[in-house]
């Protein structure tokens, strides 16, 4: 089992909602929508962009919260986003 991110996840770009201003979004991103910035491959179009919001840059691959794979982290940052 792989403990780094799974290109082409993009779960933590959907599942959460996001409070800065993105690129397409300039009211941030509700929780359960993808963002205006995921591309069809599932990656993030901002990568090394500075107007990446900070809270991206900052969230890093966690196996409690990614899981094994695309569902499980969807489920488990779909229930933090409701319960945190
Ligand atoms: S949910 Fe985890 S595995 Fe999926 S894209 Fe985000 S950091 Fe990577
Ligand atoms: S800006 Fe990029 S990393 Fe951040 S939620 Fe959107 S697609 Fe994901």
């Amino acid at each position: 089992m792989s403990d780094e991110c799974r290109a082409g996840c993009g779960a933590c770009c959907i599942a959460p909602s996001i409070s800065s201003a993105i690129p397409g979004m300039p009211e941030g991103k509700p929780a359960g929508v993808r963002c205006a910035q995921l591309d069809e491959h599932n990656l993030c179009r901002l990568f090394g962009d500075p107007r990446r919001p900070a809270v991206c840059e900052q969230f890093q691959f966690d196996t409690a919260v990614c899981g094994r794979q695309r569902e499980e982290a969807l489920i488990t940052l779909t229930w933090l986003e409701d319960n945190t």
